[in-house]
């Protein structure tokens, strides 16, 4: 038996969610019995649907239950094994995180090897972010070479991915994000054009027109992407952060009806559903995160007692590329 600290949920937010809602807890836990194992995590993912997960509201993950524990993706060392496939020392992604230390049955697990690339990074860029990124815009958005693709949250875990595979892909890229080093990290990036959503409308920005709208935060941003779209333009839908913390319904785009006169394609998608595409996402993107063609930023908060406030952070938009709480050592 040992003792390790996790994240509770509270309280059930209403709007933005405040340091109350979370508390931190100190908990027992037993020794890995037979086929378990007991994981030192060294950091926990921070992301946007775990703000969706805080409401009491049926969606495709269930709800944080109040009183209970927050779950999310984590990566930490095997510190006691009881199980055959996974050796102490190793190290292993799981979505257990939220906590110092995580039992688990092995159910789930996913290797990592530190040697290969930063620990970290199987949290972001070579994580679910990055598969995020290259399953949308590749088998959803399906941009040919030559096309413009837009993508809003841009300097985001997802987005820097998003333009930075489209324009290996031999695409012109946009990109959307809320200050000026965001900007200027996009342009470092080789973004063909970055704009700051609150000084220039994103009307203005899109008047040349584009074929993809890879769409992170919904709102105004997606009106003005549905009529910027050329004829058989297509919406990749993969999250609308600007209306995870309302209270009302928020208004729908005006401008839907161009959906069917200039025969547009808007689809959604969930990660979760393409895990097959895992190999070939590592095999594709883990080179060109290796040599540079893919870069990435993360910004780290240290301590779990620290995570809710990562968690708010990260719906003001105070990260740069991938949010991550540091719980314990690093590989
Ligand atoms: P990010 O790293 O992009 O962080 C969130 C960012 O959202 C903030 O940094 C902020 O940047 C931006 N933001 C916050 N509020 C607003 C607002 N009102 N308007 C515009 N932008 C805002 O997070 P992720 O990369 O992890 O996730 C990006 C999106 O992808 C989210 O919508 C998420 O839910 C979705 N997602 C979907 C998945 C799926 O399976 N469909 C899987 C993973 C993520 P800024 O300063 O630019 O405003």
């Amino acid at each position: 038996m040992t003792t390790s600290r996790e994240i509770h949920l509270a309280a059930r937010p209403r709007g933005a969610p405040q340091p109350s809602d979370f508390s931190l807890v100190e908990v027992d836990v037993p020794d890995p019995a037979d086929g378990e194992v007991l994981i030192r995590n060294a950091f926990m993912s921070v992301d946007p649907y775990m703000r969706g997960r805080m409401n009491d509201a049926k969606s495709y993950v269930p709800p944080f239950q109040v009183g209970e524990a927050l779950t999310g993706g984590a990566v930490g060392q095997v510190v006691a094994s009881h199980n055959d496939r996974f050796a102490e020392g190793s190290w292993v992604v799981h979505s257990l995180g939220w906590r110092e230390l995580a039992l688990s049955d092995g159910k789930g697990l996913m290797a990592f090897d530190p040697s290969l690339a930063p620990l970290s990074t199987s949290l972001g860029v070579l994580g679910m972010p990055g598969l995020t990124a290259y399953v949308g815009l590749l088998d959803v958005g399906r941009p040919a070479e030559g096309e413009t693709v837009f993508v809003s949250g841009a300097a985001g875990a997802v987005g820097s991915a998003v333009g930075q595979i489209a324009r290996l892909k031999g695409c012109r890229t946009i990109g959307s994000a809320g200050s000026p080093e965001k900007v200027a990290w996009l342009r470092e990036l080789g973004f063909d054009e970055a704009f700051d959503y609150h000084e220039v409308s994103p009307r203005d920005a899109l008047h040349d027109g584009i074929d993809v709208y890879f769409d992170n935060v919904g709102g105004p941003t997606l009106e003005a992407a549905i009529s910027a779209l050329r004829v058989r333009g297509r919406v990749v839908a993969c999250g609308a952060i600007s209306i995870y913390n309302a209270t009302e319904p928020p208004p729908g785009p005006r401008n839907l009806a161009m959906v069917f006169t200039k025969r547009l394609r808007y689809e959604g998608f969930i990660v979760s559903d393409h895990y097959d595409r895992l190999p070939d996402f590592l095999a594709e993107v883990g080179p060109w995160v290796r040599d540079g063609r893919v870069q990435y930023r993360e910004t780290v908060v240290e301590g779990i007692e620290n995570a809710p406030v990562a968690l708010i952070g990260l719906l003001a938009g105070e990260n740069i590329g991938k949010m991550l709480v540091q719980v314990g050592p690093d590989a």
